[in-house]
């Protein structure tokens, strides 16, 4: 029997949290178009010392829809959003969902070849970038369906009632580039084109993730996987219209795709982002906009537990904690708890599971496995089906360590253009999550290992191929393997061990510079260490548990 069929769980369940839901929209566009039924004139974004309505996001998302119809932008097309945490994020996503398009979110932080790769998969045709990335874009536009780029910076959208913080915003833009302002302008008024209103299976998101296997691919998050999501956010952690939440996490990633974007526009509250979060900004966007919800990595909660202005801080606003993306060190919980008084429970969830699978119920603590000292990732959400199975896909029982598998309203049907990958990662549609991990008698799930060779870097991942590929491109260097360590700050980080072409020289610091220039910063390796030869089967596969295992002693 599995442990499906038992769900020990529901008993974890609080009083008050259905056992199941229903999903009340068909598409995360129909959320937003209730929402502006029900509370047009309520906040919805704040930004610096800048608010805008719901209403006012609603007019200013249809005239950009109509633009971007104008520019050739038609159901089904993918509208590549490759920005910061800024209130232009809502506007192109909600406008690329009236025009009837599939948003494509980019990491910012993204070099050429990384862009590239997801442009190309994506077919994306349009590109909304931080005026600042433009020359990213360009670099890369040939090789891709790119037809436009939009661009934007990071003050502008608010107006005048911006200070004008950032240097550097006067306008020097390709003579090839749409300013997302005046096209909005433009369009101010127009009706939002006439499309076929996308349904609960239609793609609302194509989101790039290593997943189990490496190279990236597009998750494709479903509307009704949105919706349902959105849903479990504001019903698990109860949040209402009296929430104000805090954006800490990236939007391009799909904690912030949900917990930010998708819940904010569901209730809706007001999504209070920042743009840059280092610690002090975090605190001050706390304090200033009186937040009462914070969903982020774990690595936020230790920056601002660290920040030399902790002490003096008014964090009581905080009524939901909550971590997702990385495990949690019940040190760090405790810790956070001793400095501002606020438990972090934490979630769990994939890209692939659009954002949570599982929660620690908001009114308990999660328990910690005596064992391997893991804090608990909480239990399934409701209507989420998780079995724990065996290395021949049979069904473990409670206590029993094997991989995590999921399946519910929350799980995309597959990546974009790749049977293979999907067939491989979720066969008959249940989601093999690469995590291994199991689930006490109490229902409380637990991860311990990982079968995926994926590093977590605070939250954000890495797929050591990638790295291996970008070592491989130097000269000197005759074979590489990058593997995960122990970092402080962000619980992983990246190590690579190096083994030179006869001959050759170059030291670890050339290596790192040599990475560090060609990838995203959290991804090049903050240690090289070089060595005669790389551990190996005998058929010449590199061995990274042996090498793991020279990391841990
Ligand atoms: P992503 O697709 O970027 O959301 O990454 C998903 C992966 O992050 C999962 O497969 C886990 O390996 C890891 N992860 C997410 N949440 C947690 C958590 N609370 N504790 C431990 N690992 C987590």
């Amino acid at each position: 029997m599995s442990i499906y069929d038992q769900r020990p769980w529901l008993d974890v369940y609080d009083e008050g949290t259905p056992a199941g839901i229903e999903i009340e929209h068909p598409s995360a566009l129909a959320m937003f178009r209730a929402a502006v039924r029900s509370a047009p004139d309520r906040p919805l974004l704040h930004y610096f010392h800048a608010t805008r309505t719901v209403g006012e996001v609603d007019a200013d998302s249809d005239a950009l829809a109509a633009g971007l119809a104008g520019l050739g932008v038609s159901p089904g097309d993918r509208v590549a959003v490759f920005l910061q945490n800024v209130p232009q994020w809502m506007v192109t996503m909600l406008a690329a969902w009236k025009a009837g398009a599939v948003v494509v979110p980019v990491n910012p932080m993204l070099r050429e070849r990384e862009l590239q790769v997801i442009l190309a998969d994506s077919g994306a045709t349009t590109v909304v970038a931080l005026e600042s990335l433009r020359p990213v874009v360009t670099a890369v536009q040939a090789g891709t369906d790119v037809r436009t780029v939009i661009t934007t910076s990071e003050l502008e959208y608010l107006g005048d009632d911006v200070p004008k913080l950032l240097a550097g915003t006067a306008r020097d833009r390709a003579a090839d580039t749409v300013d997302l302002l005046e096209l909005i302008e433009a369009h101010r008024g127009a009706r939002p084109p006439d499309v076929p209103e996308a349904g609960p299976d239609d793609v609302a998101l194509l989101t790039y993730t290593s997943g189990t296997t490496g190279p990236p691919k597009g998750a494709m998050n479903t509307h009704r996987n949105v919706v349902f999501n959105a849903q479990t956010f504001r019903d698990w952690l109860r949040l209402g219209g009296e929430d104000v939440i805090l954006g800490v996490a990236p939007l391009f990633h799909i904690t912030g795709l949900i917990g930010h974007l998708a819940v904010a526009v569901l209730i809706p509250a007001p999504l209070v982002l920042g743009f840059r979060f280092d610690a002090g900004t975090v605190l001050d966007l706390i304090e200033r906009w009186r937040a009462t919800f914070v969903v982020g990595a774990i690595p936020v909660f230790v920056a601002m537990m660290n920040h030399e202005t902790a002490e003096r801080r008014d964090l009581s606003s905080l009524t939901k904690v909550y971590s997702g993306g990385a495990p949690v060190a019940p040190a760090i919980v405790e810790a956070f708890e001793k400095r501002f008084g606020h438990y972090i429970h934490n979630a769990y969830g994939l890209t692939e599971t659009t954002s949570p699978s599982h929660v620690g119920p908001l009114t308990g603590r999660a328990p910690v496995d005596p064992t391997s000292g893991a804090l608990s990732i909480g239990v399934p959400v409701f209507d989420t089906m998780v079995r724990i199975v065996g290395e021949d896909g049979q069904d473990l029982p409670a206590g029993q360590v094997g991989e995590i598998v999921i399946s519910g309203p929350q799980v995309v049907p597959g990546y974009w253009n790749k049977p293979d990958e999907t067939a491989h990662a979720l066969p008959a549609g249940v989601l093999h999550t690469g995590d291994v991990g199991f689930m006490d008698a109490e229902g409380w799930f637990y991860i311990v290992d990982r079968k995926k060779d994926q590093i977590n870097a605070g939250g954000y991942k890495i797929w050591p191929r990638e790295v291996e590929d970008v070592l491989y491109e130097h000269d000197a260097v005759r074979e590489a393997a990058v593997i995960g360590v122990p970092d402080d700050y962000r619980g992983e980080t990246v190590k690579a061990f190096v083994s030179l072409r006869p001959g050759a020289s170059a030291g670890p610091e050339e290596l790192i510079t040599h990475c560090r220039e060609r990838m995203a910063a959290y991804k090049y390796p903050r240690q090289v260490e070089i060595i005669d030869e790389l551990p190996k089967t005998v058929s010449g596969k590199i061995l990274r548990r042996e090498l793991r295992g020279r990391v841990s002693g």
